[in-house]
């Protein structure tokens, strides 16, 4: 019988967080900026600069690991991670071995076979190295050192999971966290959150581990899946036919496929770890640790419990309103000024949704305001406006943020109540269609919507249709 596999996979993930400067200097962290602009003596390792913590990357890991119920190592400190390539200016880079800031935590997620603890060896702060680019430059190569010290945290798992299903449910759980937090926006196409897979294989039924290799490079959700089984194939082949899998870091080419050795294992050991001497240790006193853990935000699983008992609203909605921040911020502040849970809850769920997917769009790309959205559910709940007008005013207030209730009087939406203008239209529409008019007296109820669209259309959708099928039905 053919040898039974199991997958087991630890990951690596590095998280850029959305502190405003760096975290050893004042420079800006801000994306793109011409090359190089966002530098000091500082993030370009000139000798005699001096690095100071950044207090906010420390308050967003402390964050992060209480969220992973990590315990948090209250006397912690920087080490010195050395070697030499061009992106990095110090040829070291300020990490943390010995003293990472949290420690021992765990992630849970939902599996078929129940829910399923994922361990969390460590959290590290760290810094970002600056970028190289090589495309278009035959005989050099450029480098940025913008992205020089921005701050990272690296959560690095216990090998715990085996399979992609369990890796993806576990990066998602990470990223709610995480983005709840507002300690980063999470976004793997752009690099702000970064997945380093460490995957080895081994018979069903023993107990050790199988040699790993890494896997970089995974910049999506589908692109991690398809490494994952690529590399699962690959390393039981290579057992199959007798050959060893050797410990090494690969890169994952997506658009290929497949993944090309890029270096082998370096050992800690390899990068002579030595405490910073330029920073002082952190000590987290019991106070600081408290007031971090009492500004920690209501997540994902009590928000969704919450909103069960406060709302009124499907179970689908509240999955996914809560599955992003900002939705749910936009939710809850929507709600607050017009108390109308379902009425937002629909906007969000179906125009919102429908656009956001048209323009490719991601929730955390909406622009409109809670008050614009209040203000235009109050023009049709006050029937200022009929169902047609107010989802043409949502896809430009979508667009544009413009405010509802002036952009409806500007271009003159508001459903015409004048019973006189009604009346004369309805009777020009009967005059204007006998066939029709003599349709529904012979029994086709079906004629009548023929009519009530020839007077919307006559009146320019600015009535409302129930009073127009209403008077209709009265003139016949
Ligand atoms: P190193 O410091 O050499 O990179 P770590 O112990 O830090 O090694 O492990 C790095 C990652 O690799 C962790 O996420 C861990 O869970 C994972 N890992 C370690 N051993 C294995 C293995 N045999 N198979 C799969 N993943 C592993
Ligand atoms: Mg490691
Ligand atoms: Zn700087």
């Amino acid at each position: 019988m053919a040898k039974q596999y199991e997958t087991v996979i630890g990951l690596e993930v590095h998280v850029e967080l959305a502190t405003k400067t760096k975290i050893f200097c004042g420079c800006s962290t801000a994306f793109g900026g011409v090359p190089n602009t966002h530098t000091c003596p500082v993030c370009t390792g000139m000798p005699g600069s001096l690095p100071v913590l950044n207090k906010q990357v420390v308050e967003y890991a402390i964050g992060v690991g209480l969220a992973t119920n990590c315990k948090i190592t209250q006397y912690c400190k920087f080490d010195r991670k050395n070697y030499f390539y061009p992106d990095n200016p110090q040829n070291y880079q300020i990490s943390q071995l010995y003293l990472p800031i949290c420690r021992d935590g765990y992630v849970e997620i939902r599996t078929p076979e129940g829910d399923k603890k994922i361990g969390i060896h460590e959290i590290h702060m760290e810094e970002d190295a600056g970028k190289l680019i090589h495309d278009e430059w035959e005989d050099c190569s450029l480098v940025d050192y913008n992205r020089s010290g921005v701050p990272l945290i690296e959560i690095v798992s216990e090998p715990d999971m085996r399979s992609a299903d369990e890796v993806i449910a576990y990066l998602e759980k990470l990223r709610m966290f995480v983005q709840y937090l507002g300690a980063s926006d999470c976004k793997l196409q752009e690099g702000s959150m970064r997945a380093d897979v460490n995957l080895s294989v081994r018979e069903v039924g023993t107990t050790e581990f199988g040699t790993r290799t890494e896997m970089k490079n995974l910049n999506s959700f589908r692109a991690i899946a398809r490494a994952i089984e690529g590399e699962r194939t690959r390393q039981i082949d290579l057992l199959e036919s007798g050959e060893k899998v050797v410990q090494e870091t690969r890169r994952w080419d997506d658009s290929k496929e497949c993944s090309y050795p890029m270096r082998s294992k370096e050992d800690a050991q390899d990068y002579r770890y030595f405490p910073d001497p330029d920073l002082v240790p952190v000590h987290i006193s019991d106070e600081w640790l408290e007031s971090i853990r009492g500004k920690q935000p209501e997540f994902r699983e009590a928000k969704m419990e919450r909103y069960k008992r406060e709302y009124d609203i499907p179970e689908y909605d509240i999955e996914i309103i809560t599955g992003s921040k900002h939705l749910s911020d936009l939710f809850e502040a929507t709600v607050a000024i017009c108390s109308q849970p379902k009425k937002v809850s629909n906007w969000l769920m179906v125009e919102n949704l429908r656009l956001l997917k048209e323009r490719e769009m991601d929730p955390e790309d909406i622009r409109f305001s809670p008050e614009h959205l209040a203000a235009l559910i109050d023009l049709t709940e006050q029937k200022v406006i009929n169902s047609t007008v107010a989802k043409e005013v949502f896809e430009v207030m979508f667009d544009q943020d413009i405010d509802p209730v002036q952009y409806v009087e500007e271009k003159g939406l508001k459903t015409v109540n004048d019973e006189g203008a009604l009346r004369k239209t309805v009777e020009e529409v009967i005059a204007a269609n006998p066939q029709s008019v003599e349709d529904y007296r012979n029994g086709k109820e079906k004629a009548i919507g023929f009519l009530v669209g020839q007077t919307m259309k006559a009146m320019k959708g600015k009535a409302d249709p129930a009073s127009v099928n209403k008077l209709l039905k009265e003139l016949l």
